[in-house]
């Protein structure tokens, strides 16, 4: 969090710029459910913002069933947010102008990790359907979310540079998960459904 006050070892300790965040608990994270502020395009290739986005794809890689990270979860109220290339070359099925993906994924490497900064939601479906939800911020628990089927946003990557992506099935829930996030929103506040991990998987 950027906004807690310091004290001067911690503060030494945070002006390293790597490996400094985390993704934060629900519980212990404010943030969460703020309304994340608008970046100045200018700002973009800042070194403050480039190391953001190195940490939040370090902190998303880790993640084996972590398919995407808005900045609040790692306690930055900025509307930007990553999309694992990784969980997208698994997920196959999202947009149908993308490539079919083989079963084999070992020796092609992943698509790059997807960046989505000051995105806005352009189109959406009106056809909902329930999708099976988890959250990085909100461990071991599961929920049923009614989601449109597609959706388009417009954002800008991690160079600057404007794009709009519409997307089918996967991709549009992820847009719609992560556009929540930027408004403070959980998926638990939408969830027709809860319920907890299996027992087995925890630890
Ligand atoms: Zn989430």
């Amino acid at each position: 969090m950027s906004n807690v006050k310091k004290t001067p070892a911690e503060l030494t300790h945070d002006s390293v710029s790597n490996g400094v965040r985390s993704i934060l608990p629900e519980n212990k994270n404010p943030i969460l459910r703020q309304i994340a502020r608008e970046l100045p395009v200018a700002e973009i290739g800042t070194k403050n913002i480039q190391g953001l986005i190195g940490e939040m794809k370090a902190l998303l890689a880790k993640e084996k069933y972590g398919v995407a990270l808005a900045a609040p979860q790692v306690g930055e109220p900025l509307r930007l947010f990553i999309v694992s290339g990784r969980a997208l070359a698994r997920g196959s099925r999202n947009s149908p102008d993308e490539p079919e993906h083989d079963a084999k994924e070992t020796d092609v490497p992943p698509p790059p990790d997807q960046v989505y900064i000051n995105p806005k939601l352009v189109k959406m479906s009106r056809g909902k359907s329930n999708k099976h939800e988890g959250c990085l911020s909100v461990r071991h628990q599961w929920g049923i979310v009614p989601r449109a089927e597609k959706a388009t946003v417009r954002a800008y990557d991690e160079n600057g540079v404007e794009f709009t992506r519409g997307a089918a099935g996967f991709l549009a829930h992820i847009f719609q998960h992560e556009l929540d996030h930027l408004e403070g929103v959980l998926y638990t506040d939408k969830a027709i459904e809860m319920y907890e991990e299996d027992s087995d998987e925890r630890k």
